[in-house]
């Protein structure tokens, strides 16, 4: 029976299954097939099973599979599929060279959902408002997927397929989020706008930039909420490349990415309350990572 509300219970029966390993895992996923979902902290998905969206029959959790926490900084950044969003936030090398992330990571709604929610879920789920999607966007992240046949990696531009769906093929898990070393001079930034604060975002956009001097090296903006999927916006990045930073250029830019998104009205907000606040928030973030990047270090 398909349900309208939110319950507390999850009416239709399913079995469990928490394997210790990748392989096991693979196997579980190989042997179910469609009857089978994962499982990461749940916060997307049991939302979904208790509204009968979707009635797996087998849920396979990743959470005693440690290879899959890992946060590790050498040359650029490696964050395992199933580190929390909090510990993401926290993370001592995101918050030194990727600012944008550790605030994408903060504005979540609640604490309770950060300490729950992954930031592989929130890729995997492939709402066209996860916050941590612009702020990956942003830093050219790649997701790293393996199943039984193999690995391959996946730019996260290449990601998103549309509202719930995603480049993962059947037997597929997400293992890390890979962002590369920023370049010197860089800057970043992410900015969201939510009715409330415990609530996912009517707009966001995550924005990274490379100062050398008083001009824009290169640049890269992307946004949440406006699009069927989290989108980087070409026209945008291109008029700022090459160009001297400041008010001008940040108000240009910010012109085209209002133009070019393509928001819907919802519950949330209107169209046109969209494209406004886009202008706004990403002309701000811009102005932000400019003068982080002057700052000095690759923030
Ligand atoms: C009250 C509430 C508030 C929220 N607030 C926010 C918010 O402010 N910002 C925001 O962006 N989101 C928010 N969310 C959505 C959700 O919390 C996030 O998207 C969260 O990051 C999902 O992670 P998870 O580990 O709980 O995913 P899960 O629910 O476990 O999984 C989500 C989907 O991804 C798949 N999946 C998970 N991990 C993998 C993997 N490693 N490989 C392959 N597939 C995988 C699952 O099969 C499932 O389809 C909120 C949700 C709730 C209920």
């Amino acid at each position: 029976m398909y349900m309208n509300t939110n319950t507390r219970i999850i009416a239709p029966e399913f079995d469990f299954a928490q394997p210790k390993s990748l392989d096991e895992g693979f196997a579980l996923m190989d042997e179910h097939g469609a009857d089978a979902r994962l499982i990461a902290g749940g916060t997307d998905l049991l939302v979904q099973m208790k509204m009968e969206r979707i009635s797996p029959a087998w849920v396979i959790s990743l959470a005693r599979i440690d290879e899959l926490r890992a946060i590790t900084a050498g040359k650029g950044l490696s964050l395992g599929a199933m580190a929390s969003i909090k510990e993401v936030s926290v993370a001592a090398p995101v918050k030194a060279g990727y600012a944008a992330l550790a605030e994408a990571c903060n504005a979540y709604s609640t604490v309770s959902i950060m300490l729950m929610g992954t930031i592989g879920g929130n890729i995997c789920n492939a709402s066209p408002a996860a916050d941590t999607a612009p702020a990956l966007l942003a830093f050219d992240a790649v997701a790293v997927v393996k199943s039984a046949r193999g690995s391959r990696r996946v730019a996260m531009a290449d990601f998103f397929a549309g509202p719930g769906k995603s480049a993962l093929k059947p037997g597929e898990i997400l293992t890390a989020i890979e962002l590369p070393e920023p370049a010197a001079g860089s800057g970043s930034a992410f900015l969201k706008i939510s009715r409330v604060v415990a609530d996912i975002s009517q707009v966001c956009v995550g924005v990274s930039l490379v100062r050398d001097g008083d001009r824009i090296t290169d640049c890269r903006i992307a946004l949440g909420s406006v699009a069927p999927t989290p989108i980087r916006i070409a026209g945008a990045e291109a008029a700022l490349g090459g160009q001297k930073g400041g008010d001008a250029v940040f108000d240009k830019a910010a012109e085209i990415a209002a133009r070019d998104i393509k928001p819907i009205s919802d519950a949330r907000a209107s169209e046109s309350y969209r494209r406004h606040a886009a202008r706004i928030i990403v002309r701000d973030a811009l102005k932000t990572a400019w003068q982080r990047a002057a700052e000095g270090a690759a923030k």
